[in-house]
């Protein structure tokens, strides 16, 4: 189902994909940042949920084990937001936790699991 092309078309809500994991005829999860008129996003919503698609929002939060972390930057390749960087002078990682849309790119990308979730 042409889930993105129909919420902009019927209901006129941009859909921005931060993350897509979906295999043919298999259950596939989409990180989306949705925007457009409030009623157009809650009609949006209803229709998804009666065609069976789950949609939940992202409360949860990342955190960073500093313990752990051994400062390598990868993580800070795939952040779309920039809410991982490296500090330019000291090359420790910065988190900016109001930049974290909770995508969990970073999540497999942390050679040593120092990145977690509470989703
Ligand atoms: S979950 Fe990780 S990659 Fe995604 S925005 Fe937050 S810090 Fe960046
Ligand atoms: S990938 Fe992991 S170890 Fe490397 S900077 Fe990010 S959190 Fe730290």
């Amino acid at each position: 189902m042409p889930v993105t092309y129909v919420l902009a078309k019927e209901f006129n809500v941009a859909a921005n994909i931060i993350r897509a994991q979906v295999a043919p005829n298999q259950i596939g999860k989409l990180v989306v940042e949705l925007s457009g008129d409030i009623d157009q996003l809650d009609a949006a919503i209803e229709w998804m949920r009666s065609r069976h698609v789950n949609v939940s929002y992202t409360l949860g939060e990342i955190a960073i084990d500093e313990d752990v972390c051994v400062h390598c930057g990868l993580c800070t390749g795939v952040c779309p937001t920039e809410a991982l960087t490296l500090h330019p002078e000291t090359y420790k990682l910065m988190f900016t936790r109001s930049r974290c849309i909770v995508c969990e790119q970073c999540i497999p990308t942390c050679p040593v699991q120092a990145i977690s979730t509470n989703l």
